[in-house]
């Protein structure tokens, strides 16, 4: 077994603290990556704090995993030692269903594997995430990252930049589409950044009017507050599609009435409590609320190929490790700018 150090939680309520643990040898199908930086997603609060339920512990959290291989199996062909890597929100699944078939892993109808917070596929292992020193993952489910971009800027694209790449792209936003995202955090700023990317005409509806001239500069054409009742109806009728990025209950309908006829508002924000939508939101102008979750490998490297093509990376305040449950408070008073990544060489 390999030792590794890293940070978890004993329970819901205690704080993240140093916690030595061992990960699997180096399978014939494994690479072994030495973890440079990790995003902290807020997906890893509402899981650490069991907000969710079902969370296993002790829990290591962190899916924006980048780091470099120092070790390869024997039949590994896409890897060499020294190449970087990255890995997502989930590190293996049933590879036999229709969605993992489909490339579509991340809706295994089977056993999808999480980096954490999960077991592996014999049911018993629990998996350990990013906020650790080394990862042993099969190179199936290990991406692809270009040297030529700021890594601890590229580590929130494994879940927050596939999270908006996702959904965009299946409903093929672009050109000639008003597009608002709602909530500017860790997913709404790369929805914004890729959103423009796309062509989209992009407005952020937020909480915080601190944020106005910040959405500007990462790609927005327009930024309104949530809280001018207002402005919210003049703005009704406006929009082609909303992105909804908010990790706490909010009222949906407001928000559906700032669709146009045969607008799409995609979830995916997770907040625990279930959300009440009136029939009517939906029904008069014939609207659609859809979700998304992640995105599958290949999904995945299209978009870390796309971003580095296209230069996009996330805005991060780097941390040291000892710094996470500072952090971690700063994420619910929506006070970051606008991922924290963890520099793993403080552990
Ligand atoms: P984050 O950085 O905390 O951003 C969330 C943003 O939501 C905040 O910055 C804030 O933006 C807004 N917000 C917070 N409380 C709000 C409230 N009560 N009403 C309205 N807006 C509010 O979180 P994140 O890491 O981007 O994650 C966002 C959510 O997506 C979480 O629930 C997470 O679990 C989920 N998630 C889902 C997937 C998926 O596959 N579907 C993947 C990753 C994460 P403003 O200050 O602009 O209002
Ligand atoms: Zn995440
Ligand atoms: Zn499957």
């Amino acid at each position: 077994m390999i030792p590794v150090k890293g940070y978890a939680v004993q329970n819901a309520t205690t704080p993240l603290d140093a916690f030595s643990f061992e990960r699997r040898e180096v399978g014939e199908h494994d690479v072994l990556i030495d973890i440079l930086y990790c995003g902290v997603c807020h997906s890893d609060i509402h899981q650490a704090r069991d907000e969710w339920g079902g969370s296993i512990y002790p829990m290591v959290p962190g899916h924006e995993i980048v780091g470099r291989i120092s070790q390869v199996g024997s039949k590994v062909t896409k890897f060499k030692e020294g190449d970087l890597a990255g890995v997502g929100c989930f590190v293996d699944s049933c590879r036999t269903c229709p969605s993992c078939q489909e490339g579509l892993e991340q809706y295994c109808e089977v056993h999808n594997v999480g980096t954490y917070n999960s077991y592996e596929l014999d049911k018993k292992t629990p998996t350990y995430g990013g906020y650790s020193n080394k990862i042993v993952v099969d190179e199936k489910y290990t991406l692809k990252v270009s040297e030529k971009l700021d890594l601890a800027r590229v580590a929130p694209l494994l879940c927050a930049g596939i999270t908006t790449y996702s959904p965009l792209m299946q409903w093929k936003v672009g050109k000639g589409h008003r597009l608002a995202v709602v909530g500017l955090g860790g997913l709404g700023h790369m929805a914004v950044k890729i959103g423009a990317s796309l062509g989209a005409n992009v407005t952020v509806l937020s909480t915080s009017p601190s944020k106005e001239q910040d959405a500007i500069d990462l790609g927005a054409h327009s930024f309104a507050v949530t809280k001018d009742a207002n402005l919210m109806r003049e703005l009704r009728g406006s929009f082609d599609f909303i992105l909804d990025t908010v990790s706490a209950p909010h009222d949906l309908n407001m928000y559906l009435s700032l669709l146009k006829r045969d607008g799409t508002m995609i979830l995916v924000g997770a907040p625990p409590e279930p959300a009440a939508v009136a029939g009517f939101s939906l029904i008069a102008g014939r609207k659609r609320l859809v979700g998304s979750m992640i995105g599958g490998i290949q999904e995945t490297q299209e978009m870390l190929d796309y971003c580095a093509e296209h230069n996009i990376m996330s805005d991060v305040e780097v941390i040291p490790i000892q710094e996470i449950n500072s952090a971690y408070e700063r994420v619910l008073k929506s006070d970051v700018k606008y991922r924290f990544v963890i520099d793993m060489a403080s552990l």
